[in-house]
């Protein structure tokens, strides 16, 4: 695989354990941001109640998921508690096209896929407080079942070990907009950085003409 280098817009993956708040985090950063995407993953996880078919995600049978990688359309996959999810890559190119921050929220293994293809992906992993904190969080919004929310916070230990490789960043998520406040200054901060180098490769290259 090789690597893609972003020539427009900025990559930002958002990882974390789950009931660490990366989904409130997201919709905040979209009202905060006004030349951010959200990407939507593919699933092949059942909806749940108040889950919307092309908000949350593009809810798809495990035959139409595999169907999809098949033909190319993911630009990375994993599976996460039995289920399939992906990032369709059409959306994301047109968003990276038009200058804008994409923002992927998804897990450690397809966090490490999208750092591969897209080397100057800004990762930040979110932390809760403290471990108490999080399993209320986890349990407190009610959607999953008692044994899936303990296998959902069993998990988070090995996440949190799998992400010292790969995120450069780490935001703990205690009041939620400071945590947002600090977010968007790493995308502020990496994407005047990028201009930067940008501007200086531009001159170095007019002075040698
Ligand atoms: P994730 O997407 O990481 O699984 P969610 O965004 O669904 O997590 O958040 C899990 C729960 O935690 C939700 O009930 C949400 O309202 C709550 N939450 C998120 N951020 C905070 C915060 N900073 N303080 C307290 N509760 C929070
Ligand atoms: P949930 O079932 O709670 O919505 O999501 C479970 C996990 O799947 C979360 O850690 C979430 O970040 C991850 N996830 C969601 N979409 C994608 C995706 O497109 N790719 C990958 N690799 N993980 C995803």
């Amino acid at each position: 695989m090789s690597a893609r280098p972003v020539k427009s817009g900025t990559v930002v993956v958002i990882s974390g354990p789950s009931g660490v708040g990366k989904g409130t985090i997201c919709r905040e950063l979209l009202k905060r941001l006004d030349n951010a995407y959200l990407s939507v993953s593919v699933t092949s996880r059942p909806k749940t109640e108040k889950e919307v078919d092309g908000r949350d995600y593009w809810f798809v049978s495990y035959e139409e998921f595999q169907n999809r990688v098949g033909k190319g359309l993911l630009l990375e996959y994993a599976e996460v508690f039995g289920n399939f999810y992906g990032t369709p890559k059409d959306k994301l190119d047109e968003a990276l096209a038009a200058n804008k921050i994409a923002i992927l929220e998804i897990d450690v293994q397809g966090g490490k896929q999208v750092k591969q293809i897209y080397p100057e992906a800004v990762m930040i992993f979110i932390l809760a407080p403290n471990q108490k904190e999080l399993a209320g969080r986890l349990f407190g919004r009610a959607r999953d079942d008692e044994k899936t929310a303990n296998k959902r916070l069993s998990r988070a230990q090995t996440e949190i070990e799998a992400a010292q490789r790969f995120y450069e960043h780490r935001v703990i998520n205690d009041n939620l907009q400071d945590a947002v406040s600090e977010i968007i200054g790493i995308i502020e901060t990496e994407r005047t950085r990028k201009r930067t180098v940008t501007n200086k490769c531009n001159e170095a290259m007019e002075q040698s003409e």
